[in-house]
């Protein structure tokens, strides 16, 4: 017998007909014999309504009730595919995260998980049971309930196989699996069989939304093997786990697209200690998170330095920042909307060279311009015009032969 954890993201129980899909699909992993435990979503669209709700009773609504709020989404969710299990002749028990012991930091609408305690988990299973425990939330010690940032249902998945030792953890969702970039962006993307979890984090954290990245990260860590599915078939899906030898020779494994980000640019910063510091620790205090920063060399004892960011919070930034220009003795803050980032990914760029070239190579064959550049060990990443990245993401796709078997 093997103890199997299975998450079924919002698409997977979009219905009242689907609910009862997934109820099927638990009972025959079930009937297989396996004890069973099930991570849910709130039903595709509903966080999104409730958060439309909240935002219209109040335009900055406390943290703390959202969080109230937005459980709720969840926990409707367990009731019903408990009920579905139930009327299907298996038994079945729905938790809320705080009832299945996932203990939280306090930090409303995007808190850590501290710690899990899964003896009521483990109880119910000992009853005969399938346990259905609502994703995305928990309690903090004191009792307040928690969400754990968009797409935490993943991390509740993953967090609760690494707690309960699991044998397997299974991702369901609405693709068969991890592909070589959004197959709504590039229609020939193709599955990927394995990806290392760096590779995961790489992608999850640069736009590839079919995982959350911090519960990659937590797998990492932890060492949770994970595979990621379809729950609408039955074809084998993408296993995410340590990189092996072989993982290497594949130079790119995929791309990554991320759109609604801004770029900004202050011009003329005087070239002595302690000007980026001033800007960035200015940025800091605002809670906004800075992705690429680029500062060029100086000439005339001045530079430029850019960041990007998502656009949302340019507001913030251009309000944070406006008296430290001043202050700093810099020209001006130069933002500009409609960027996006396209990254490609891969462990493989450790010991291959020449993945710069042909990215720039592809999208120059395009006439597509490069607004700004950032490497790491397993990823390279360019901005470009918001309007170009889907034909962008094609020509590079192609370039690197990621649409061949
Ligand atoms: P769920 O509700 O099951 O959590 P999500 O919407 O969060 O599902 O994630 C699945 C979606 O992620 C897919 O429909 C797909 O459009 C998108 N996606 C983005 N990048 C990728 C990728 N590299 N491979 C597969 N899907 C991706
Ligand atoms: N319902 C939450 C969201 O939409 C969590 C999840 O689906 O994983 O972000
Ligand atoms: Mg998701």
């Amino acid at each position: 017998m093997a103890l199997i954890v299975q998450k079924y993201g919002g698409t997977s129980v979009g219905t009242p007909e689907r609910i009862l899909n997934v109820a099927r699909r638990v009972i025959a992993t079930k009937d297989a014999g396996n004890q069973v435990v099930v991570v849910v979503s709130a039903m595709s669209g509903a966080t999104d309504s409730l958060i439309k709700l909240a935002k219209e009773i109040s335009p900055n609504p406390s943290e703390r009730e959202l969080d109230v709020l937005l459980s709720t989404g969840e926990q409707t969710t367990i009731a019903l595919t408990a009920m579905a299990m139930n009327s299907l002749g298996c038994k079945a028990v729905s938790m809320t995260g705080a009832q299945a012991g996932i203990v939280t930091d306090g930090f409303h609408t995007k808190a850590k998980i501290a710690n899990i305690e899964p003896r009521q988990i483990h109880s119910h299973l000992d009853d005969g049971n399938v346990v259905i425990v609502a994703g995305f939330q928990g309690e903090t010690s004191e009792g307040h309930i928690t969400t754990l940032g968009r797409g935490g249902s993943d991390l509740t998945a993953i967090a609760i196989a690494s707690a309960i030792e699991a044998d397997l953890c299974q991702i369901f969702t609405d693709v068969d699996g991890v592909y070589t970039c959004d197959p709504r962006i590039v229609p020939t993307a193709r599955k990927i069989d394995e990806i290392c979890y760096d590779e995961m984090l790489e992608m999850a954290s640069s736009g590839s939304k079919v995982m959350q990245s911090r519960s990659v990260e937590f797998a990492k860590k932890y060492g949770v093997l994970f595979e990621v599915r379809s729950s609408f078939n039955q074809n084998p899906g993408t296993l995410v786990q340590e990189e092996t030898k072989d993982m290497e020779h594949v130079v790119v494994r995929g791309l990554s697209v991320e759109k609604n980000q801004a770029k900004v640019t202050i011009t003329n910063v005087p070239d002595r200690p302690g000007t980026a510091a001033r800007i960035f620790t200015t940025l800091a205090t605002t809670g906004v998170i800075i992705d690429m920063i680029v500062q060029n060399v100086s000439t005339a004892g001045t530079t430029d330095i850019s960041f990007t960011l998502n656009k949302d919070e340019l507001p913030k930034v251009e309000a944070s920042l406006a008296s430290v220009i001043i202050e700093i003795g810099a020209a001006a803050l130069i933002a500009t909307q409609g960027v996006a980032k396209l990254s490609v990914v891969g462990i493989g760029m450790r010991s291959h060279s020449g993945v710069a070239a042909k990215l720039f190579e592809a999208l120059s064959n395009a006439g597509i311009n490069i607004q700004m550049i950032s490497t790491s060990e397993i990823k390279t990443a360019v901005i470009l015009d918001e309007s170009k990245i889907t034909e962008a993401a094609n020509v590079v796709h192609a370039a690197f032969g990621l649409d061949k078997s």
